[in-house]
């Protein structure tokens, strides 16, 4: 699938982590489709960044690899002064990074329990916090956004929906729903948009067991009303759109970009 390339995110700079692979990736090459200087934060991948920043520059756009984990405070605070020192100022911030560490509830270690909370809700608080301190402290052009700054947060349909097996994930992307809401709420009168994507299932590294072979596809897809699994470009769409002004109205919620799959489809035929 083509990257998205509408609507306009020209002569803004965006910040998205985990952009080496997956959706995170998608997102950097559709915001640089968009016409915005991208920052591509990496954990480990520093080939597939650079991937990301190659393609996006062959495009005619901007961009920078740069490593951080997004779970150490010290180091978000560098990645944001890495973005702001190669490209003046941060305009939209995407906190997508994000992992699974699967297990049954009875055998989950406190280590399973703890990073995978310190990755998808800490890494999203220390990088939405430094975000709202950019945004605050630099000068708001209206030239090129109507808001003063643009978050958005990764989360999950299972920040709704519970998740047997995968407890310490569903804990963090439900808490990652009412950070971001909290956070929406507190900052919007300073003109910052908070807002959410809640994917369904995606093709990505991190659930390639859930559809990789047509078995595994197949039992997926019952719970898919829409009858697809999701590609990473259909939640780049919806990223380039809350990172625009078309969606400039809209803050504190969470976009749903799921196939259906948060509409209970076991009661698809009467339940
Ligand atoms: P992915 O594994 O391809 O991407 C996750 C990215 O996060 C990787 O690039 C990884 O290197 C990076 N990362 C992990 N820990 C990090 C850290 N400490 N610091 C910086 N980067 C780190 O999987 P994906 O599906 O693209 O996941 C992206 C986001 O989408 C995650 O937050 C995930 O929870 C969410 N999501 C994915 C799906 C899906 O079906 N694929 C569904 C719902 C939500």
């Amino acid at each position: 699938m083509a990257p998205a390339t509408l609507p306009s995110l020209k002569d803004q700079v965006a910040l998205v982590t985990g952009a080496s692979s997956g959706i995170g990736a998608a997102i950097a090459r559709a915001f640089g489709a968009a016409g915005a200087t991208v920052a591509a934060n990496y954990r480990s991948s520093q080939e597939g960044a650079e991937e990301v920043v190659r393609d996006i520059v062959a495009a005619g756009g901007r961009a920078l690899a740069l490593q951080a984990d997004v779970s150490e405070e010290d180091e978000v605070r560098r990645l944001f002064d890495a973005t702001v020192q190669a490209f003046g100022r941060v305009d939209i911030v995407v906190a997508n990074a994000g992992i699974q560490q699967d297990a049954a509830f009875a055998d989950m270690t406190l280590q399973q329990w703890q990073r995978v909370l310190d990755v998808n809700l800490t890494g999203q608080f220390l990088c939405a916090r430094e975000a709202v301190r950019r945004f605050d402290a630099q000068q708001a052009d209206p030239r090129i956004s109507r808001a003063r700054g643009k978050i958005i947060c990764m989360s999950s349909v299972h920040e709704v929906i519970p998740w047997a097996g995968h407890v310490n994930y569903a804990a963090s992307k439900g808490g990652v729903m009412l950070m971001m809401k909290s956070l929406a709420q507190e900052v919007a009168q300073r003109r910052i948009r908070v807002n959410g994507i809640a994917p369904g299932a995606i093709r990505t590294d991190i659930n390639t067991e859930a559809w990789a072979t047509p078995e595994a596809e197949q039992k997926l897809l019952k719970l898919i009303p829409y009858g697809r699994v999701g590609d990473p470009e259909d939640v780049a769409a919806a990223a380039v759109w809350l990172a625009s002004d078309q969606s400039d109205y809209v803050t504190g919620t969470t976009l749903m970009v799921d196939g259906g799959m948060s509409l209970y489809p076991a009661f698809r035929e009467n339940g």
